[in-house]
């Protein structure tokens, strides 16, 4: 992706660790019932890229708040630049296809954990989405973690991630994100999850957009990295590589085939209207 010369968001917020052990020490303070409630918000509104990661061998979140270091500075740039490409992608999209102003979230980098109103966040969770504050959450260890650990390397992967998280934004702005998760509490687990996947599949075509709106700045290869990036980080591949068997009705985000599909139709099109996963009769 050429970003030499792209702006950087005003909207990043680098938490500079901030003293290691605070966040833990608040949440002794919490009690178990404050902690139990707090994963209860979490598990209802933090919306993540990815399904559970310390599921399939992740490391367990650390109790201490590393502060982000020289070498995280190149990965908070990179993340201001393609935060900055989406808030001029979806202003243009919300006045030309939907005739509404488009209100961009702010994106929180941060190295190790960090606390949100939706809960503790950490490289094992995974970036989220947590619409209570409209804040995205990015933890800069992710990208190695993408490149080396999960085998969606390149640039454009990257920035896949933070466009997704970014389209959970415009879920919430669209009112479909607090709509979905009123309904997921009244649902069961098997019919939650399968709202969740629609959820994140709209997310994906969601973030084609943005790609196809970005297609000046992209570079032989990008748009492979980004559906590699799709595929690797698909329900029944993650479950695979946990060497287990792919349980569908477990499944959160959808198969790797669904999400670079999507992902695919949205980068076609490049129209809002054609993301809509909740009208399709088959994912
Ligand atoms: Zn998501």
């Amino acid at each position: 992706m050429r970003l030499r010369g792209i702006r950087r968001s005003r909207n990043v917020e680098v938490r500079r660790g901030g003293g290691a052990g605070r966040g833990g020490a608040r949440a002794g303070g919490l009690g178990l019932v404050g902690v139990l409630f707090v994963l209860g918000i979490g598990y209802f509104t933090g919306i993540d890229v990815t399904p559970l990661l310390t599921g399939s061998g992740g490391s367990a979140p650390s109790q201490q708040t590393t502060p982000v270091s020289a070498e995280d500075d190149a990965a908070t740039q990179f993340t201001a630049q393609v935060l900055a490409t989406t808030e001029d992608v979806w202003s243009k999209v919300f006045q030309e296809q939907l005739g509404r102003t488009y209100e961009p979230p702010r994106l929180v980098v941060f190295s190790g954990v960090t606390q949100s109103p939706c809960g503790g966040a950490s490289g094992a969770t995974g970036p989220f989405y947590c619409p209570v504050d409209e804040k995205a959450y990015l933890d800069t260890g992710f990208f190695t973690m993408l490149s080396q650990r999960m085998g969606a390397g390149g640039d454009f992967a990257a920035a896949y991630v933070i466009a997704h998280e970014v389209a959970h934004h415009v879920q919430n702005q669209l009112g479909i994100l607090p709509k979905v998760n009123a309904a997921r509490q009244q649902a069961s687990q098997v019919e939650a999850n399968a709202l969740t996947v629609r959820l994140e599949l709209m997310a994906d075509c969601l973030s084609g957009v943005w790609a196809m709106n970005v297609r000046g700045l992209m570079e032989r290869g990008d748009l492979d990295e980004a559906l590699n990036a799709a595929r690797k980080i698909g329900d029944d591949y993650l479950q695979k590589q946990a060497g287990r068997v792919p349980q569908p009705h477990t499944f959160t985000h959808g198969t790797s085939e669904q999400r670079a599909r999507w992902f695919d139709r949205g980068y076609d099109s490049g129209q809002v209207g054609d993301c809509d996963t909740f009208a399709a009769d088959r994912l």
